[in-house]
Parts: C-alpha cells; sequence; structure tokens
C-alpha cells in the first residue's frame, strides 16, 4: 500500500482506522509454508488473539490455515467465519473445567497445560484426544510480559513433571494425539528454539498415538526499516530436518504444527490518526493525535516502538516529536522521534498495527472503537464500523433517582 493508498482511506473512512493488507498476510503465509516445504504434514493454526475480526479470520481460512483459540468465544467467532472444528485446536489457560468441556464436545481440538485439569478432563472424558503443553523452561522471547516458557510461568506443563504426566495419563486412559509448547514472543535465536524443539522431541518420543507436534510461535518481524527479525527461512530447514529425523525413528509421518499471530499480521496493519494539535513545552514538542492507548496499547504496555509516518507530508524536513495521544493520563506512543515535519490535521501512519492492536482496543475514556478496514485487490472494505453513542451505552441498566 502507498501513502497515496492510505490517505484515500483516511480520506474515505475518517481516522482513527485499522487498514489492514491482505497481500502481506498471504506474503507471510506463502512464506512460512515455503520454509517447511520438505515436511510433508504442515498446518498453521493462526493465533486469533492477535486480531479476531470475522474477516480476517474468513481471509485466513481461504489461504488454508487452521487457528488458534484461547477461549470458548474465540472459538465460536472460528465458527462463525467458516472454520470446521477439526481445524481449531483451543489452548487455554486458567479457564474452568467446564470450559473445556464444552469446547471438546463441539469437536474442537484440545490443549491442556495442567495436570489437575488433565487428570479431571482424564476421568470423565478418556475417549476425547487431547494435546499437551509442555513447558520446556526455555528462556525466550522480548520481556517478561510476553515470555510464557520460563521456570515460574503459569503456562504449560513443566518438564520436570513428565513422569506425573505419564502416570496421569496411565491411570485415566487418555489418548494424547499432540505435545505442544508456546515459549513467547520475539525469538531471535534460532538454537534457542531448536533447543526447546529438542526437549519437545524427547517429551514426545515417550507417547505412542501422537498425531502432530505443535511448536508454538513468537517469531520476531521487523519493527522498523533495518530491524532484525526471526530467520524464519533458517529455523525452516534446521528444524524441518530435525522434525523428519524425528519422524523416521518415531514411525510415523507426523504433522508439523505451528500457531503463529504476529508473524502472518502485524505488518499488514497500519493504523491511521489526525494530529488535533502541535504543543511545546520547555522541553519537547508533542504532537496530539486523535486516539490514545484506548485504540492502542502496546507502546504503553509492551514498550514496543511502533514505526510512524507522516503520510500526509513524507518528504519534509525531519524534526523531532513527541507522539501522545488524547487520553487524560500518560499516553505516549514515541519520545523524541525523528518524523517529517508534522502541521495540525496531517495523518500519521504508526505501522506493524495488525497483531495485539485493535484485539486490545477499549472504550476508554468512553471514546468509540475505532473502524478496521481490509485492503484486498486494490480496494478498500470497512470491515468493521466505527462505534458510536448507541454502542457505548448498549448494555448499560439505567435506575432513575
Ligand atoms: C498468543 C499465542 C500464540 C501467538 O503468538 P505470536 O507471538 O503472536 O505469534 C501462539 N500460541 C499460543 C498458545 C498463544 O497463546
Amino acid at each position: 500500500m502507498k501513502y497515496q493508498d492510505l490517505l484515500k482511506a483516511a480520506d474515505k473512512f475518517g481516522t482513527p482506522c485499522y487498514v489492514y493488507d491482505a497481500s502481506k498476510i498471504k506474503k507471510q503465509y506463502d512464506r512460512l509454508i515455503n520454509s517447511f516445504k520438505t515436511v510433508k504434514n504442515l498446518k498453521i493454526n493462526y493465533a486469533v488473539k492477535a486480531l479476531s475480526n470475522l474477516s480476517i479470520l474468513k481471509y485466513i481460512n481461504y489461504l488454508g490455515a487452521g487457528i488458534d483459540t484461547v477461549s470458548i468465544q474465540e472459538v465460536l467467532l472460528g465458527i462463525k467465519a467458516g472454520f470446521s472444528p477439526e481445524k481449531i485446536i483451543y489452548t487455554p489457560n486458567g479457564v474452568s473445567i467446564k470450559e473445556i468441556i464444552k469446547v471438546s464436545k463441539m469437536g474442537v481440538n484440545i490443549n491442556i497445560d495442567n495436570l489437575n485439569m488433565l487428570e479431571q478432563f482424564g476421568s470423565t472424558h478418556s475417549k476425547i484426544p487431547v494435546c499437551i503443553r509442555i513447558n520446556p523452561h526455555v528462556m525466550a522471547g522480548g520481556n517478561n510480559k510476553i515470555s510464557v516458557g520460563h521456570i515460574d510461568s503459569k503456562f504449560g506443563i513443566s518438564i520436570h513433571q513428565i513422569p506425573l504426566l505419564l502416570r496421569i495419563v496411565k491411570n485415566t486412559n487418555i489418548n494424547v494425539n499432540g505435545i505442544h509448547m508456546h515459549t513467547g514472543s520475539d525469538i531471535l535465536d534460532i538454537e534457542v528454539f531448536i533447543h526447546a524443539a529438542e526437549i519437545l522431541f524427547e517429551t514426545a518420543s515417550k507417547f505412542e498415538n501422537l498425531e502432530f507436534i505443535d511448536f508454538g510461535s513468537g517469531f520476531k518481524v521487523p519493527y522498523s526499516p533495518g530491524d532484525n527479525e526471526t530467520n524464519i527461512e533458517e529455523l525452516g530447514s534446521k528444524l524441518s530436518k530435525r522434525f523428519n529425523e524425528f519422524c523416521y525413528d518415531y514411525g510415523k509421518e507426523l504433522t508439523l504444527t505451528f500457531e503463529p499471530g504476529k508473524f502472518l499480521v502485524s505488518e499488514a496493519g497500519n493504523f491511521l490518526c489526525s494530529v488535533n494539535s502541535i504543543k511545546q513545552t520547555t522541553s519537547t514538542v508533542f504532537a496530539q493525535i486523535d486516539s490514545g492507548f484506548n485504540h492502542f496499547v502496546r507502546p504503553m504496555m509492551y514498550g514496543s516502538n511502533h514505526y510512524i509516518e507522516n503520510i500526509s507530508n513524507p518528504d519534509d524536513s525531519e524534526r523531532f516529536y513527541s507522539i501522545v495521544g488524547y487520553i487524560c493520563e500518560t499516553d505516549t506512543f514515541a519520545t523524541n522521534r525523528r518524523i517529517s515535519m508534522i502541521s495540525e490535521g496531517d495523518i500519521l501512519c504508526f505501522k506493524n498495527a495488525g497483531a495485539y492492536c485493535f484485539s486490545m482496543a477499549s472504550n476508554y475514556n468512553s471514546r468509540y472503537k475505532p473502524s478496521e478496514i481490509l485492503f484486498y485487490n486494490n480496494e478498500f472494505t470497512e470491515i468493521r464500523k466505527r462505534e458510536s453513542f448507541e454502542d457505548l451505552i448498549k448494555n448499560q441498566i439505567e435506575i432513575n433517582f
């Protein structure tokens, strides 16, 4: 998408809005598939929580992927978008046994990450196959909020508990059809990933009826020109080789599964805002936009650095700005950033706004959630309307005093 296209979208649909480029999602999907082309059975399950708009899910379905879900509501969204239950895996953490049972009865693959839940589920539903989420205790990922594989993480069943896991499987006679790990986001070191994979292979060899091994996700994508990223092609060639060797030893062609969220949709997303005002203080020039952490919380929550372009005036001389929002609380998107000269009314574009952006939006300060637009086959289509006052009040019940 070019500046002109994005400006047209801002003009047509108003700001703030999210604009997603379908061709970028496809490009990433194809890249992943090609990196693992020597693996006979490969399955990509898109992690719905990254971006859960129904039209995006339908597009992902059209590409041929399945989905990874973390709540029964995501499962329902997936089914509404046309995924058959067999193409859905459910990987919850900390949900009730009731929800797990309910989802399993919908025909969705269950991934269990807790021995207590496994025992409860196995004692009552031993005929339904389950996948087991292992925690290999490999510290991967960018920071503590997004790294979920370390020793004190609440995710997965510790590799140190394998003996108890095996005992529960034997006692309940439950059928384990998959082994899974997901160690966190922003993996850069391929060797660390392979090390975790070795632990997974070792665990997998203890189960006889496996159909798949799920390596989760956590691929890092570039956030600005020249930023580093997971080398998917290198990971693909190394892991494929090891996977094929493992299958040979295991005596069965298993399916290699991934469940990327960020990798597929992050770079496809652009967040467009208008500049409400320029405000100078003693030390700083602020550009204040018509949004805040109600719409886009990643910079504040994870300290993520989203690249920002002034698409109304892209080639002027650069100045230093702090980009802030309109929320009555500190909501800094970027500090002391060099950006082509900004004036009131300009449209700023935040890159990498596809993953964990709209899906984390709220109504804080009683603002409406923004609209979402899909750019597909050279056309912009609104895939979610901007909210209205009715949306803000629709579930509220008024008491008269
Ligand atoms: C969030 C999540 C993913 C996706 O992670 P990304 O870093 O967005 O690729 C995959 N698997 C599970 C179980 C998750 O919770």
